[in-house]
This record gives C-alpha cells, structure tokens and sequence, in this order.
C-alpha cells in the first residue's frame, strides 16, 4: 500500500552547495561542495519514515535508508555511519556518483510531489562526515578460517568483495593491473566528481582491515588464473569492462583522435593537468569534439574544457534519450559545453601531417522506439556537413577487459566478451572461480558492481565454510 503524503510536509530539497560555474570550469577540484551538518540535518528531518520503504527496495545494496536517515535527523551521525556501512563500504563514492534519481530517490514517496529526498546528498554527507574524524570505525573481524580468497581488480567489485570477505575472517588478496587501486573510480571519473582523496581513503580502510594489496600486477599475463587457484581456494574476477569502442569510421587512427578511456586516464590517474609538475605531457587542444552521451561523455568534455578548449559533445539523438544523469549534462551545460543533438560523426577529416582537423557528420532525425525504448535515429540523405576540430574522442561504450577471458581456459563466455556468472551467486562455469562487476555485465554502474561483489562474497564464504558441487 502506498504511503499516505500528509498535508504541510516540507517539500523543499535542500539544494546542493556548489563552486560557482564561472570558477570550476577552470580548476579540477570537486564541484558540488555538500551539505554541512545544518543542511543535512534538516534535508533529513523531511523523511517520512515510511514503513514499507520504496527507497530501500530500490537500492541494490539493499541499504537502510530510512535508519540512516533519522540517525542523520537525531543529529547521532556515528549512528547512521553504523547504519549506512553495514551494507555500503563506499558511501562517499556512492553519495556522489550513483544515479540516485532512478535508483532509491525514485523509490521516495514525496517523488511524486517533486520534494523527493536528497539520499544521495545525505549518504555523501555521512562519508564525508566519518572521513573528518580522527580514525576510522573499524568493525570487528570474526576468527582466521585459513581459507585464502584472490580478487582480480581493484575496482568496486573487486573491493566490495575483499571488503567483506576479510570481515568473515579469510585472507584475501587483490591484483590490480594499474599502479593504484580503485578501478575507473581513479583512472575514470574525474577529481572534479570524485575526488581521488576519498577513494584513498576506502582503499586504506580495506588495508587496515587487513586486506593485502599487489598493483602492477596483470592477471593473465604476469600470472593466470589457473595459477592462482594452485595458491588461493577461490578466485573472484572484478576486471571491468576497460576495452574502449569506436565507431567505425575513416579516419579514427589520426593523431588527435582519442578514446575516452585514454583521454581519461592522462588526466584523473597521471595527473597530466598539472604538467609539468608531472611527468605526463596532455596536448592542450583548441576544439575538442566529444562523441556519445553518457556520463563518460560528460566526463571528457567538461575536462577537456576546463583544460580551455572550446568543447561540444556530438550526439545522434535528442537531450531527452541521453543515458547521462541529469545533474551531470545539467552542469556540463553551464559550464559552457556545447550540445549538438541529432548529429552522427561519419568520417575523421586529416591534414598533411596526419592530424584530424574536423569531423564529417550528418544530420539525424528520430523514428520508432528500438530494443532499448529509445526512438531510433534515422540518417537524413544529403544533410552532410563539416564542423572544425583538433581533437576527438570517443566515448560511446566500452567491453569487458578480454584477457581474463582469453587466457581462462573452461570459464563461459558470452557474445559480447562477458564472463557468464550466475546473477545471484556470481559462480562462473569453473570451478572455484566467481565473477561480478562491469566484467559480467559490461559498462554499468559502481553500485551494481558493488551489489555483485556482496552477492559473489556471501557465495564465496558459504561454498569454503561448506563446500558443495559446484
Ligand atoms: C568515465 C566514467 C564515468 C563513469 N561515471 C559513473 C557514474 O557517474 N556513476 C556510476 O555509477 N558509474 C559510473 N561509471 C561506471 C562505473 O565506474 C563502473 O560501472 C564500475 O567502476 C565498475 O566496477 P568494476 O569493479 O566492475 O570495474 P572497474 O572499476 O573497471 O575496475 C576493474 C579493475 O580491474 C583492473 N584489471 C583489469 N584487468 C585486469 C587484469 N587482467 N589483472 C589485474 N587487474 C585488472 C583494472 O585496472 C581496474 O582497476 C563510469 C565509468 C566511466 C568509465
């Protein structure tokens, strides 16, 4: 039954502090600011407390909003830490990245009356709030079982599952190719969204609770899965989905074309926009083009604007089918980033040295909704045209990393380079090996990821406390 909305409630979201845009859209540090404890206090006290939660139902970690939002409104923050950890090891990720607004804020009995509320702010201002104190809270662990756990990926599967196995007394381990721990969390979305000093600071909370931690470390080549299982009685691949797409045009292999991964990982993992402080060269570019419309999109153009390049994002179809949250494509647009809808690049245009020098593109309109509910767009004949560029960047999606899959004999594979996992146990087709994360289900989302690293380590704790067939 529907929770019955009394008159008089306070319907107002407490809205987000933020750097005013004419500043942030020249520096990288965090955009919106968050609430202090005044703000989140009061944000809280509009809970309703609804007692069949429909924003709970809507979490895929399956957190107790409810309780910890009135822990918030008691003013008892350590209380809705507690709360909020128990099923969320990573809340100031989660407060800031998720797409709340179709996630628990959609569950929110005051949506309807457009005064949802802000649990993402509040989840955020929880983390925030546990990072500023002196010392982490750290939960008890439960006696040594001597079962030893391998994590493949130090992303937010692959930490969510060392997270919770350790708790559960197993020694695990994580190998992650990279020379830093946390997935695209670092090497993908920006300091201006995430900062990377809160991601330190889950990965260093993991460490005390004991997890061990090997980097440069590329499962597959420097050692392989079968090996691993000779030394470790479970093996859990968080590897991802890093293996960028292109669209198949002409001209893609000029200089100044990039992918979003590549164009990302110079800036949020080397640093590059404070060379030369650092040693990783960015080329500053004049007119950067963006292709595609989701939140990796979003992501490369308001960087490479802020790096003072004149900045427009291509996409094939109208503002309303972008995947990008709202809130993202909201500030990239006050920020200055120019949207060109109903437009698809068709050819990379070079100059005598081999650069790209423009895009080749064609208008589109929209026809009839596709397989995924949005209205398909239609090339219309003979609407050519040429828009200038020094740089462009593809940001239309990415697969699963494929060596894992490549160099694991026995373990399943699916059309589109995806390990097959059980969707509630995480168990691949080999034995003794469980998968989960961007790896099984392609490009989604960190708290999916992590929704599958707590599934994956439930069955992972009861198949060595009690092992059955596979
Ligand atoms: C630019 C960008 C912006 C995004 N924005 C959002 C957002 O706003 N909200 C949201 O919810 N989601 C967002 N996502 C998606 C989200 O980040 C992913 O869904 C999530 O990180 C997947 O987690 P994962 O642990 O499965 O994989 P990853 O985060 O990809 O982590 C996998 C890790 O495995 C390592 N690895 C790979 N192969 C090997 C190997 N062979 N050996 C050892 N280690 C290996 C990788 O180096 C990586 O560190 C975004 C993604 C990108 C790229």
């Amino acid at each position: 039954m529907e929770q019955p909305i009394k008159k008089g409630l306070d319907l107002n979201r407490r809205p987000m502090p933020k750097q005013p845009v004419e500043v942030r859209r020249h520096n990288f540090e965090e955009v919106a600011l968050g609430y202090d404890a005044r703000l989140a206090m009061e944000e809280a006290s509009r809970c309703i407390q609804c007692k069949k939660p429909g924003c709970v139902e809507k979490c895929p970690v399956e957190v107790d909003i409810p309780g910890f939002i009135q822990a918030i409104a008691d003013g008892d923050f350590e209380r809705g830490v507690r709360i909020l950890k128990a099923k969320n090891s990573l809340p100031s990720v989660c407060g800031r990245v998720c797409p709340q607004e179709e996630q628990c804020e959609g569950g929110c009995a005051l949506l309807k009356k457009a005064g949802q509320i802000a649990i993402g702010r509040l989840e955020r201002f929880l983390g925030d709030w546990e990072a500023a104190q002196p010392d982490f809270m750290l939960p008890q662990i439960a006696p040594p079982t001597g079962k030893r756990i391998a994590v493949v990926g130090g992303g937010p599967a692959g930490l969510t599952v060392a997270g919770d196995l350790v708790k559960l007394g197993h020694e695990v381990t994580i190998f992650e190719a990279l020379h830093k721990m946390g997935g695209v969390l670092v090497y993908g979305i920006p300091e201006f969204r995430l900062p990377k000093r809160i991601v330190e600071r889950e990965v260093e909370y993991l460490r005390r609770l004991g997890v061990k931690m090997v980097v440069d470390y590329v499962v597959g080549k420097t050692r392989t899965v079968d090996s691993l299982l000779e030394e470790f009685d479970a093996v859990f691949v968080g590897s991802g989905a890093g293996l960028p797409w292109f669209s198949e045009m002409p001209g893609n292999n000029l200089n100044g074309v990039y992918s979003a991964n590549e164009y990302l990982t110079r800036f949020n993992l080397m640093r590059g926009y404070t060379f030369p402080m650092v040693p990783t060269p960015v080329k500053e570019h004049v007119r950067v083009a963006v292709i595609g419309g989701g939140n990796v999109a979003m992501d490369c153009a308001r960087t490479a604007l802020r790096m003072g390049a004149e900045t427009t994002i291509l996409y094939r179809r109208s503002r309303e089918e972008m995947p990008a949250r709202l809130e993202e494509i909201e500030n990239a647009e006050e920020e200055g980033v120019i949207f060109r809808y109903l437009t698809l690049p068709i050819r990379c245009v070079g100059d005598e040295r081999g650069w790209v020098k423009g895009l080749e593109c064609i208008r589109m309109e929209l026809g009839e909704p596709d397989a995924s509910g949005r209205r398909s767009p239609v090339p219309v004949p003979g609407s050519e045209f040429f828009l200038p560029f020094d740089a462009v960047i593809h940001a239309i999606g990415n697969s699963p990393n494929p060596l894992i899959p490549q160099t694991t004999p026995g373990i399943e594979i699916g059309r589109k380079g995806n390990i097959v996992a059980d969707p509630q146990t995480g168990k691949t087709t080999k034995p003794r090996v469980w998968a989960g994360g961007d790896v099984v289900t392609g490009a989604a989302t960190v708290i999916l990821a992590m929704g599958a690293g707590r599934r994956a380590a439930r069955s992972i704790h009861e198949y060595l406390t009690n092992p059955s067939e596979w």
